[in-house]
């Protein structure tokens, strides 16, 4: 067995930046993935039809956050991607977030300024503050019609919970916009990786320091590997524990069935990403790939997602119950030395990559500030 300085679980965001800080500090990576490809959730592939898709569904980065733009740039280039969704609602096609034209369209209404949009919230909205639960913060937000129309049954597509279920800080956010502003997303950079993220991935690792074992679940093999400085788990905390602990009581996830066509026919619909919020089908949107990058072919590829019980774990599912679930694995977790838990799935809490990314940027900053001083006087002498 090679030895190795850092053992990481999982190649995804979380692992393969800490890979490649590490690798970077001269340190002898070993990182254990057990599907079989890199890059996590983000992994994405060219189709038989010639177009570039994402496995786990698609993925628009977004941040305002300089230095992860700064960092995911060393690995490729971006091109800008403003990424806008619609909804079909009551045969209807509206713009997500909700907007001026989102209520004009579905309630025959005539705003035509931000202060005519706002006296519209305010006239519809139930005041609930602070709100106890997430049907109180979306009625606190926007009232009950579009509550009911784009809301209700969505929340309970994607959580097989009804939003009152559901933790407030769930809905709380839900954007919601005053004027015509129909981007999905309103960060400073929005961007795609040009190739897809795969490529970017496949940079990161690309550091004679670190080799990358496919199709290797780390409980399968966690016996042959010991000496090392550090461990970096990204998988789910509950599954790390349930082998040695008496913590038995498993976290909820949602997951997600992908069920993809592929057309004879140029598109299928207008727009990448369309949402059906409604109870007249049972998947929560289609996406239609070939729409990301204006990729050209004579097919079209597009991609139903049913948000399911069981299957990989997806979204952590944010009430009370799970995060009493969660602290308790948290305590266990914290008591570990040198064993890190670092992502979404080990973290127990819904990322977006750009968060993702700088969890474990900050969390290589903060281990590593020391050596990293070291470094950097090295290199200048
Ligand atoms: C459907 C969906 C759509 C999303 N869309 C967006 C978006 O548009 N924009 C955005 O910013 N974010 C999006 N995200 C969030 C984004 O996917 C995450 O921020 C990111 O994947 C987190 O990276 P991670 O490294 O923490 O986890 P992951 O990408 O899940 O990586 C963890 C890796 O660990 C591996 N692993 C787990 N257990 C083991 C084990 N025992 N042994 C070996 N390997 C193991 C897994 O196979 C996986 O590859 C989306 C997420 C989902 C689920």
């Amino acid at each position: 067995m090679k030895s190795i300085d850092i053992l990481i679980i999982g190649a995804g965001i979380s692992g393969a930046t800490l890979a490649e800080r590490y690798a970077s500090l001269g340190k002898k990576v070993l990182v254990l993935e057990k599907r079989d490809h890199i890059a996590g959730n983000c992994y994405d592939f060219i189709n038989e039809n010639g177009i570039l898709v994402s496995k786990y569904g698609a993925h628009l980065f977004h941040t305002n956050d300089e230095d992860v733009w700064e960092y995911v740039n060393r690995f490729g280039s971006w091109y800008p991607w403003e990424h806008k969704v619609v909804a079909r609602v009551d045969d209807k096609t509206v713009s997500i977030p909700v907007n001026i034209t989102t209520v004009n369209t579905l309630f025959d209404e005539n705003i035509s300024t931000e202060e005519e949009m706002k006296n519209w919230l305010d006239k519809n909205r139930v005041v609930y503050e602070p709100a106890k639960n997430g049907e109180e913060a979306v009625l606190n937000r926007v009232g009950p019609v579009l509550y009911e129309k784009m809301f209700k049954h969505y929340t309970k597509k994607q959580w097989d919970k009804y939003p009152a279920e559901l933790h407030a800080s769930v809905l709380e956010r839900i954007p919601v916009r005053t004027n015509y502003d129909d981007r999905y997303f309103s960060d400073k950079h929005q961007a795609l990786p040009k190739g897809g993220y795969t490529k970017i991935f496949e940079k990161m690792l690309d550091h004679p320091n670190i080799t990358v074992l496919l199709n290797t679940d780390y409980f399968d093999v966690k016996d042959q590997y010991s000496g090392y400085e550090k461990l970096f788990y990204t998988g789910p905390v509950d599954r790390f524990f349930e082998f040695k602990e008496q913590l038995t009581e498993k976290l909820e996830y949602r997951s997600i069935n992908f069920i993809t066509e592929h057309l004879d026919q140029e598109y299928y619909q207008e727009n990448s990403v369309v949402n059906y919020p409604g109870q007249e089908v049972d998947f929560t949107r289609i996406v239609e790939y070939k729409h990301f990058g204006d990729q050209k072919s004579d097919k079209t590829t597009i991609v139903k997602e049913f948000t399911v019980d069981q299957g990989e774990p997806y979204y952590p599912v944010p009430n009370e119950k799970n995060q009493l679930i969660y602290e308790k694995y948290k305590e266990k977790a914290d008591a570990l030395k040198d064993v890190y838990f670092v992502g979404r799935l080990a973290n127990y809490k819904y990322f977006n990559m750009d968060q993702a990314f700088k969890n474990a940027l900050d969390l290589f900053a903060e281990l590593e500030a020391e050596n990293l001083q070291e470094y950097e006087t090295a290199k200048v002498i």
